[in-house]
């Protein structure tokens, strides 16, 4: 697929794929029921809904940035069969259409390390990118190293311990200028250390959400995640960012919709939040 670059001021930004899964809807609307998130969605015969994972590329002054590494490479066939996962195009399929090989990227900016977010670190217990920087909160990668029961599933340590044994991850503590135009800002409530990455340059304004808002379908305030370990925060770091993205009309980069890699903010008749496409 041919992949055309938005510029957001200096920042060539590219939305890649690292291909497609499915997670159970209940899980994916919290306590929205399913007659209302059905018809937003649609659910196969396991009651899963459609996702995508939709890492960024970022180039500026001769660095390329990836926000994310996507989905974890590997598992048995019934881990492979319980996610739906369909793997047609991948990420590092998109960058050598680009041509960039995984030894290119300079920096990778990680929301949190999630198998769905940060399971492309590693290749057969190699780091992928050996050249990259994986700038992380200090909060996560504990998290993600002291996982208890609720959080287990979602770290797999084989993401993780070839970055670690390399010194290759960078920690962050709380909000960071990476590179002139370029931060990240906490987005707690998914897990204690998620962040998002805003790109602010020339006038123009993007954010990567991160799991704060993973879909089109999930503008709606309380339309939180069961995944999330801390939804009220969800709830309260939402209230405060969507009014701030509404007003300056910020460019939006969404982790898993199926169809929408860029949307903005707007509200519905009544007064609530909606995405609308913004390609
Ligand atoms: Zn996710």
């Amino acid at each position: 697929m041919w992949r055309r670059p938005r510029q957001i001021g200096r920042f060539a930004v590219t939305s890649l794929t690292d291909g497609c899964f499915a997670l159970d809807g209940g899980a994916m609307f919290g306590t929205v029921p399913k007659t209302v998130w059905e018809p937003l969605t649609g659910s196969d015969a396991q009651n899963r809904i459609p996702l995508r994972i939709n890492p960024l590329l970022l180039e500026v002054d001769g660095l390329r940035i990836l926000v994310e590494t996507g989905f974890h490479d590997g598992g048995d066939r019934s881990w492979q069969e319980r996610f739906a996962v369909r793997r047609e195009e991948t990420l590092l399929g998109g960058l050598a259409e680009l041509g960039i090989a995984p030894a290119d990227i300079d920096l990778i900016v990680h929301t949190h390390l999630h198998f769905d977010h940060a399971g492309g670190n590693t290749q057969a217990g190699q780091r992928r990118f050996p050249k990259a920087r994986h700038l992380v909160q200090r909060q996560e990668l504990y998290d993600a190293n002291h996982p208890h029961e609720r959080s287990r599933a979602s770290y797999l340590q084989e993401d993780l311990e070839p970055v670690e044994r390399a010194g290759a991850f960078e920690l962050l503590d709380g909000e960071a200028e990476i590179l002139p135009g370029l931060r990240v800002v906490p987005l707690p409530g998914h897990t204690l250390g998620q962040q998002g990455v805003f790109l602010e340059s020339e006038g123009q304004q993007l954010v990567y959400v991160a799991d704060l808002l993973p879909t089109a379908a999930h503008a709606h305030l309380p339309y939180i995640m069961g995944y999330d370990l801390y939804p009220v925060t969800t709830l309260e770091v939402r209230r405060r960012w969507f009014a701030d993205w509404l007003e300056q009309g910020a460019l939006l980069a969404l982790p898993h919709d199926p169809e929408v890699a860029f949307a903005q903010l707007e509200l519905d008749p009544k007064g609530r939040y909606r995405l609308r496409r913004e390609g």
